[in-house]
């Protein structure tokens, strides 16, 4: 059961729920549902709910079937893309046809695990795409830095990173694993990469925008040239040198040319300057300087469809790096859950914590920098816990322990020092880079605990 919503009955015997009310949902309760259906009476809710489910990277969670309930309303091109589809009434067979293709699809799946945030990107998305049968297409949207938006893997790659994101597509494509195809051309701010952009052209000399044009004309009996301007009188257009009326234009006279005027510094010319003002950062870019970004679409190869049922094994997995006196995330699992055991005979209760750094892929990027703080991070966490305790470090960004035994507020008290220092040393190593942050939790273990559900909750982390 969800709470805040209503099962739909349907002859499969699906677990399949509709959603109009947001309040509180916690998407860990959608891992056991076979399908949703959002109510689109309020669409931001909506919206922020779909995005949330598609960003997790539990497979149970982000492959779910999710459709938009839509009687009436208007429904984002990023949030089509997102879902399974729109449904102006809600039936079962349009849902029970997606949810058995899921369902089988995933069949052919075989556990990844990677230390690589890019591959577990990608091999989310190879898994998306093949469950669905989708393509991966670009999405125009105001909102968007680039103004246009590739949903699904837009969701890892805040505003700022649009690069990087495009350069794991066309990882893919380099690989492989996608096919690409044309889809439109798009220039971007080449500083800070926003499509936001306001072209216009501009004074040569001065660069001002404040610029008119005027047709030139030749008159062709005396030979004078000059703006249309100098022609106009009463009478029409009069030679100010012939004082001859012009009367047939390709007759007696043309209109060779325009000539642009500057308003400000008063220089005439012919061919303006065209600048780009990106409405983001106020950077002036003359538009031959732009960036130019291709946007195709991608569809799935033979090779993708693989990786998709794999995950995906090829350069770019970054050699898992040992941390002494740390166990790989599996055995973690597995004390886990014989901590579990343990405690619900004993009667007794333990805990287990996390530290999360969430720092953006630019400082990732720099591999041997990332890894000497990890690896300072994990001597201070080792020589701040007993040796009873179980250390472990997964997907690249998660500290996770389990102290037996120590008590809620020990816990507590232990886990915002390790937060403290860890941001001092995150702010040392990282100087004027504000983006990244930290989030340190624990759990309390004990008879109640489930493991199944705790380990949903430690892979939301
Ligand atoms: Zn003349
Ligand atoms: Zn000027
Ligand atoms: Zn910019």
């Amino acid at each position: 059961m969800i709470p805040g919503g209503k099962k739909i009955q349907n002859a499969g015997g699906f677990e399949i729920f509709l959603i109009a009310d947001y309040q509180d949902q916690d998407i860990r309760n959608f891992a056991l549902a076979d399908a949703l259906v959002l109510d689109w009476q309020q669409p931001d809710h909506t919206t922020a709910l779909l995005k949330k489910i598609r960003s997790s990277f539990i497979e149970s969670i982000y492959l779910l079937p999710v459709f938009i309930f839509n009687a009436d309303g208007i429904v984002g091109d990023t949030e089509r893309a997102l879902s399974d589809g729109e449904l102006s009434v809600v039936q079962e067979e349009p849902i029970v046809k997606v949810i058995r293709q899921v369902k089988k699809r995933r069949e052919d799946f075989t556990p990844h695990e990677t230390n690589s945030s890019e591959n577990r990107i990608l091999t989310k998305l190879f898994r998306y795409m093949y469950t669905r049968d989708k393509a991966l297409s670009p999405e125009v949207d105001v909102m968007a830095h680039m103004g246009y938006e590739y949903p699904l893997i837009r969701l890892h790659y805040p505003a700022g990173e649009s690069m990087e994101m495009l350069k794991i597509l066309r990882r893919g494509t380099d690989n492989d694993f996608f096919q690409g195809t044309f889809v439109d051309k798009t220039h971007i701010c080449p500083s800070c990469h926003s499509g936001h952009l306001n072209l216009r052209e501009v004074c040569t000399q001065c660069a001002s925008a404040h610029i008119s044009s005027e047709n030139l004309i030749h008159h062709f009996v005396c030979a004078y040239m000059g703006p249309e301007g100098d022609f106009m009188t009463k009478q029409g257009l009069v030679c100010p040198k012939c004082n001859r009326q012009l009367r047939h234009i390709g007759v007696d006279y043309d209109k060779p040319s325009v000539i642009y005027r500057c308003h400000d510094c008063r220089h005439e010319f012919q061919e303006p300057d065209i600048t780009a003002l990106c409405l983001n950062c106020k950077t002036l870019t003359p538009v031959e300087n732009l960036k130019e970004i291709v946007l195709d679409k991608y569809v799935l190869t033979d090779l993708g469809r693989d990786a998709a049922r794999t995950g995906i094994k090829v350069e770019g997995e970054e050699r898992e790096f040992t941390i002494p006196g740390f166990v790989n995330f599996g055995t973690f699992l597995t004390f886990l859950r014989f901590e579990i055991e343990r405690i619900k005979v004993s009667g007794k209760e333990s805990q287990m914590g996390s530290v999360s750094l969430n720092l953006p892929a630019r400082l990732r990027s720099n591999r041997q920098q990332f890894e000497r703080v990890v690896l300072d991070i994990s001597d201070f966490i080792r020589n701040n816990t007993d040796s009873s305790d179980i250390l472990s470090f997964a997907s690249d960004n998660t500290f996770f322990m389990i102290f037996p035994e120590k008590g809620d507020t020990a816990v507590a008290t232990m886990l915002n020092d390790f937060r403290n220092s860890i941001e001092k040393l995150l702010v040392n190593t990282f100087e004027n880079e504000p983006e990244w942050n930290l989030t340190a939790q624990f759990e309390t273990l004990n008879a109640d605990t489930e493991y199944t559900a705790l380990i949903n909750q430690v892979k939301t982390i």
